[in-house]
């Protein structure tokens, strides 16, 4: 076996370290729905324009529908008209992992949850939309849960 890069199995980093949130597939399995799996672990993407949080406007913090972790404000969401979630920034740089997705014949840029290793979605750039990064996550609505801020 020669050295390689080491796989995003959803077990490691891309750096080789593991990810704090650890379980076994039958666990991952036993935690989430079907769908859920199919997003989070198997990097599925869901229907355009069906998702839960596709235009929902409500204040909180978005975090990961497999461990919890936060990985994006309501703050941070826009309207892209992509038929996704759409985020200018996560909540913190640490938050999310990338990796390179050269699936579908081009080279993209998805986004994981650091805690996990979640499947979330994938960012692009430099697409013109009117946000301080000009950075588009689309993240899937299977992927997160949005905490709504209480009480404000
Ligand atoms: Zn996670």
């Amino acid at each position: 076996m020669s050295a390689s890069t080491p796989a995003s199995d959803g077990t490691t980093r891309p750096d080789g370290t593991t990810y704090p949130v650890a379980l076994t597939e039958q666990e991952w399995r036993e935690r989430l729905t079907d769908q859920e799996y199919y997003v989070l672990r198997e990097a599925g993407t869901e229907p355009p324009w069906v998702g839960e949080y596709t235009d929902a406007k409500a204040t909180g913090v978005y975090t990961c529908r497999a461990c919890g972790y936060e990985l994006f404000r309501s703050d941070t969401k826009f309207d892209s008209h992509c038929g996704w979630p759409s985020f200018f920034a996560p909540l913190a740089g640490d938050r999310v992992l990338y990796l390179e997705d050269r699936s579908l014949g081009q080279i993209r840029t998805e986004v994981r949850c650091a805690a996990c290793g979640g499947h979330l979605g994938h960012v692009f750039e430099g697409e013109g939309f009117p946000t301080p990064t000009d950075q588009r996550y689309c993240i899937n609505s299977l992927s997160v849960r949005l905490v709504e801020d209480s009480g404000a």
